[in-house]
């Protein structure tokens, strides 16, 4: 089964995420726990947690349909010990706030080295980053989002994913979160049917499919390889519709989040009942 949504907003407090996800027919939804822009939040409330809880029932959303995203600002591979340390506080504030909201799995950025170090060593500070926030914490998946690459970015080959899976030392709690625009523009071209196959046999031959805890399905407005991540409305970019009635299509991807975060939120429930009209 496709478990479809969006990244919906949780303004007002994270117990309204569920009501947005139902108020567009979703079936999966993504979210923030805390302001994405900001380094310190306010600790959730309980009220609010027993309010999101009650609502994720009521409405029919279980932990493995939905997909929190980490704050922004977090660079978990940063050269620098003090701007390291401050990302990790706000990463184990994050994967608390999964914990105590129930919730099973947190998407996370990997991380940039600012041409300050080199990848190897960026990705293994990445890697020690992940298990010190495992070990404080139980339950919830750390779920690494390949980028497009721009920058300094990390992440956008699925090498560097996998090395940083194989320095986790708790793997069954390590995951994956494949954002098709990212996957595009960071230089997969999983436009054609045979790329398609082609990017996910490599997936599953480099990463392993068993990995994948989420999709982020976006459109691209930048072109193949561009390393630039800028999303687009589903069939409106350069990637176009076809992947993703691939995807809806494929039984690879039951059972997961399918977040959409196309720009215009206006957009999401036409696009939802789009994509499920082709869900083969
Ligand atoms: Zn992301
Ligand atoms: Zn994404």
């Amino acid at each position: 089964m496709k478990y479809l949504g969006a990244h919906v907003s949780a303004a007002g407090g994270v117990e309204n995420a569920p009501l947005n996800a139902h108020k567009i027919g979703a079936k999966a939804f993504g979210l923030f726990t805390k302001n994405q822009r900001r380094w310190v939040a306010k600790p959730l409330e309980k009220k609010s947690i027993i309010a999101f809880r009650n609502n994720c029932e009521k409405l029919g959303y279980e932990p493995f349909q939905i997909l929190p995203h980490d704050s922004y600002l977090i660079n978990l591979g940063h050269p620098d010990k003090e701007a390291l340390q401050k990302s990790r506080n706000a990463f184990l504030d994050e994967m608390q706030r999964c914990e105590q909201l129930g919730l099973d799995r947190l998407n996370f950025h990997p991380g940039s080295h600012l041409n300050q170090t080199d990848e190897e060593q960026c990705l293994k500070t990445i890697a020690e980053s992940v298990n010190l926030a495992l070990d404080k914490t139980r339950g919830v998946i750390a779920v690494i989002e390949n980028t497009a690459g721009q920058g300094t970015n990390l992440g956008h080959r699925f090498e560097q994913i996998r090395f940083i899976i194989d320095h986790i030392e708790d793997k069954t709690r390590a995951g994956v979160c494949i954002d098709t625009a990212h996957a595009y523009s960071g230089g997969y071209d999983l436009k054609s049917e045979e790329g398609f196959k082609n990017t996910f046999d490599l997936f599953d031959e480099i990463i392993g499919l068993n990995y994948l805890k989420g999709m982020h399905l976006n459109d691209s407005k930048k072109a193949h390889a561009s390393r630039v991540d800028r999303h687009d409305q589903i069939g409106q970019g350069t990637l176009g519709s076809e992947v993703f009635l691939r995807i809806m299509q494929d039984p690879r991807f039951d059972n997961i989040p399918l977040i959409l975060e196309t720009p215009d939120e206006n957009m999401w429930a036409e696009e939802i009942e789009f994509l499920y009209s082709h869900n083969g």
